[in-house]
């Protein structure tokens, strides 16, 4: 899966472009799945590929949609990230490259200890 930025243009809104391609970040408490728990899975809003179920997804109380884990079969790609003056860990799709999130070991209430802290704007929710 790839495209030119120019295809992404079209083929995404302003505001998954500015996330997807462009990484930025949606206000906190604001997206759709924040609050969110139904069954089902999240795949990219690029290119679709399934990226996560809603069976590791809990309240993290931080703004954005959080998981424990990403699906099996390295769904999604970790890559060091400096921004900002710190020191995070990017999380991004595999089969497309856009950018989903960041991911943190925060979260000592799952069974990973892990929070994928991820846009809803970079997510599209399948119901189970
Ligand atoms: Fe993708």
């Amino acid at each position: 899966m790839s495209h030119t930025e120019e295809e992404w243009k079209k083929i995404l809104t302003p505001e998954q472009y500015a996330v997807l391609r462009e990484k930025g970040t949606e206000r906190p408490f604001s997206g759709k799945y924040d609050e969110f728990f139904q069954p089902g899975i999240y795949s990219c809003a690029a290119c679709g590929a399934e990226l996560f179920s809603a069976e590791t997804k809990f309240n993290s109380g931080c703004g954005w949609p959080a998981f424990y884990a990403a699906k099996a079969g390295d769904r999604v790609k970790l890559l060091p990230d400096h921004s900002l003056g710190r020191s995070r860990t990017e999380v991004l799709c595999s089969a497309c490259g856009s950018h989903l999130g960041h991911v943190f070991n925060d979260a000592p209430q799952t069974p990973t200890g892990q929070r994928y802290c991820i846009n809803s704007v970079s997510l599209k929710f399948t119901p189970a």
